[in-house]
């Protein structure tokens, strides 16, 4: 890929942004305002890639710029895949109240495991569209441990890193995310 492209992150969340510089640093990332873009997307798909695709393709259509998307969110095997692709409005309310909803729904689960999913889709104005997906896997703590990250992060024990996303630093943690391993998956196939 061309260096000096520029690609528009559709997304609103700050800290998908920061992670998508922090993995490809070498990428000119500008967030939808940057790119003029202020519409919600609504991601009525259900499946990862499908809500991935839908927010990449509007954003693309929108600026007529290559638009990189991410729609992830936690599985948790004991609430039969829930959260899952309704991760971010799971209680209704902010990331706190979602791991407080967690924390209460496997109260009594023996089974604490669980793996972050991540569908990226990257959708060119010529038509084209690229996709790739990662997953990372760990338990479900039963308190919150670490302050780093967001979402789920504090509450997601991995079994690469031997910590909680909490507690992790950036690099560590996105040298085994699932966002960072679905990245590298992209650069791979675009390479
Ligand atoms: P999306 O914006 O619809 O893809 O929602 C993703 C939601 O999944 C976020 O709001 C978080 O709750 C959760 N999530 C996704 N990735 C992460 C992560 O890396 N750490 C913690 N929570 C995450």
């Amino acid at each position: 890929m061309n260096v000096q492209m520029k690609v528009v992150a559709a997304t609103g969340n700050r800290h998908k942004l920061k992670e998508f510089r922090e993995i490809f640093p070498d990428w000119d990332i500008v967030s939808e305002q940057e790119a003029g873009f202020s519409g919600e997307v609504e991601e009525t798909g259900e499946s990862f890639l499908e809500n991935a695709l839908l927010k990449a393709r509007a954003v693309c259509r929108a600026t007529g710029q290559p638009a990189l998307a991410d729609d992830s969110g936690i599985v948790v095997d004991a609430l039969g895949g829930a959260p899952g692709v309704h991760s971010a409005r799971y209680s209704g309310g902010d990331d706190a109240d979602n791991r407080a909803l967690l924390l209460k729904n496997m109260q009594n689960a023996a089974n604490r495991d669980a793996h972050f999913t991540s569908a990226i889709a990257l959708v060119f104005p010529d038509g084209r569209e690229v996709t790739a997906e990662g997953n990372t896997f760990g338990t479900i703590l039963r308190e919150e441990r670490g302050s780093s990250g967001f979402g789920y992060d504090c509450l997601f024990y991995s079994s690469d890193l031997k910590k909680s996303f909490g507690e992790a630093t950036d690099e560590e943690k996105n040298a085994v995310s699932h966002r960072g391993r679905a990245l590298a998956a992209l650069r791979e196939k675009l390479s």
